[in-house]
């Protein structure tokens, strides 16, 4: 289980910008974070993630404090995806890959037939083995979103932080990323994804909605896009469309939308 509870952050000489903030993302479940620019998102993965210290509340990460596993056990736990990962230079992106196997080698230990396993994998299923040998550098934002995915998942966490990871892909790569992230809390791992479009939300299990550092709603991500909070928080800006099963958010430009 990863567990958010009453989570409270300032950072220095600014107002609160996390309020109270609880969460829980057990195996299997993915659990897509939304809300305005400035409501706290990203303030809220790098507490998860221990590269804050909360001022109140905690993280637990399998009921133990987030900040008290070293960090190759917490590397064998959880993966990040930042929305602009930096990388090492020079490195091929199979070079980039099996850099996630690094929370799981010793000091001393060579790569086995397992960390193999898990680099072929994560590079099948993001699609990126036909870039193996190019450079990073030398990539479309797309194909680097997915290398560093594939690096992310080389890791074979067990819980999965994305920061709007749809940013930057083309429709197909959109939707295979969102069928991915299906199939991988699937097989039970926990997943936390930020989304800056919320029709993207629309793939995962629950949706929880910031506002001001505190949760405005959460529930089944089709609930939560189409609630009272959720309109209010976009300052009713926001057009409903329902199309057969489906349901689609757009901003509302004209007076005649509803
Ligand atoms: P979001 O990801 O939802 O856009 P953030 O967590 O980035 O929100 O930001 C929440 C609030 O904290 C904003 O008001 C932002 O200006 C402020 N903030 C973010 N990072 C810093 C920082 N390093 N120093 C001071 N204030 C920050």
């Amino acid at each position: 289980m990863l567990e958010v509870r009453d989570l409270r952050f300032a950072y220095p000489g600014g107002a609160p910008v996390l309020n109270g903030v609880s969460l829980t993302v057990a195996p299997g479940l993915w659990l897509a974070v939304l809300g305005p620019n400035g409501s706290g998102k990203t303030t809220l993965l790098d507490l998860m993630l221990g590269l804050r210290r909360p001022q109140g509340g905690s993280v637990l990460l399998e009921g133990r404090d987030l900040r008290a596993w070293s960090a190759a056990e917490r590397g064998r736990r959880l993966a990040y995806l930042p929305q602009n990962s930096p990388y090492p230079a020079g490195l091929s992106v199979l070079e980039i890959v099996r850099l996630g196997r690094l929370p799981h080698l010793g000091l001393w230990s060579r790569e086995g037939p397992e960390d193999e396993a898990a680099v072929s994998w994560a590079m099948r299923v993001t699609e990126t083995k036909e870039l193996a040998n190019r450079e990073l550098g030398e990539l479309s934002g797309g194909e680097r979103q997915r290398v560093m995915l594939a690096r992310a998942l080389a890791q074979r966490p067990r819980y999965l932080i994305l920061d709007e990871p749809t940013n930057h892909l083309d429709l197909h790569h959109q939707a295979a990323l969102l069928r991915l992230l299906g199939r991988l809390a699937g097989k039970g791992i926990g997943i936390i994804s930020v989304f800056h479009d919320p029709n993207h939300a629309l793939a995962a299990g629950r949706a929880l909605l910031l506002m001001k550092g505190e949760v405005a709603d959460a529930g089944t991500p089709e609930r939560v896009v189409t609630g009272p909070a959720f309109r209010e928080v976009y300052s009713g800006d926001v057009s409903v469309l329902h199309g057969g099963a489906r349901v689609a958010v757009l901003p509302r430009w004209s007076e005649v939308e509803r």
